[in-house]
């Protein structure tokens, strides 16, 4: 499929209500963003997992997916499982994000995620990212709540064996989860690749999107000479 191409990237955001979310859910994608802008600012914010081994992972596995890029990652220390109680907190975390930061592209879970902490997180974003396009993606677990994506994000045979070795080194506390291994993430991103005519890719969803059609195209190898 002939992609559409996006303007310049210089930040982006990326948001997960468990540390493991964003890797799990766009970590080849934002792979692929940092390794194509070595100059580019992620702004990540994690809502539970705060003070414990679990954010120490954190930061090993988006040093590791991010590469050059600079890295600035928050973890909260909400309770896990019971986000929605913490409201306020969470939206105000959010909104700090937005202020503190000056990003191109959001990524953060679908709305529709089953889970009510990724669901929360994935409905309070785009009410406080109200100017940028945000991007909703899929995390792969034992609710039965896939959605159907619409955006995808193709990815190489390589890209996805990167990915699987984030998850696979990175997060040791999560190796005794039965859905957490490599088969499991690579069926979903093959079966995402079947729907874009790639070998493999990760899912998005949005809510809205707006199209700059105006602009003369810009090719990649043009856009990486004028950074
Ligand atoms: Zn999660």
């Amino acid at each position: 499929m002939n992609p559409l191409h996006p303007g310049l990237l210089q930040e982006v955001a990326v948001l997960g209500a468990h540390c493991d979310d964003i890797a799990i859910g766009c970590g080849a994608t934002l792979q692929l963003i940092c390794r194509a802008r070595p100059g580019l600012t992620v702004r990540a914010l994690v809502l539970t997992g705060g003070s414990s081994v679990r954010a120490d992972e954190e930061h090993a596995a988006l040093s590791a997916l991010c590469g050059p890029a600079s890295v600035h990652l928050t973890v909260l220390d909400l309770p896990d499982g019971r986000v929605p109680e913490h409201f306020a907190e969470a939206k105000d975390a959010v909104a700090g994000l937005r202020d503190d930061s000056d990003v191109d592209l959001v990524l953060a879970p679908h709305a529709g995620d089953a889970h009510q902490d990724h669901r929360l997180l994935g409905e309070i974003t785009p009410t406080i990212f109200r100017d940028h396009p945000v991007l909703g993606y899929e995390v792969l677990k034992w609710e039965s709540d896939l959605p159907r994506t619409t955006l995808y994000q193709p990815l190489s045979a390589a890209d996805i064996d990167d990915k699987l070795q984030v998850l696979r080194t990175c997060y040791p506390s999560q190796a005794g989860h039965d859905w957490f291994d490599d088969e499991a993430f690579r069926g979903l991103a093959r079966l995402r690749g079947v729907q874009c005519r790639a070998p493999y890719a990760e899912g998005f969803v949005t809510d809205k999107l707006t199209l700059d059609l105006s602009s003369p195209s810009r090719g990649r190898d043009q856009e990486g000479e004028s950074r």
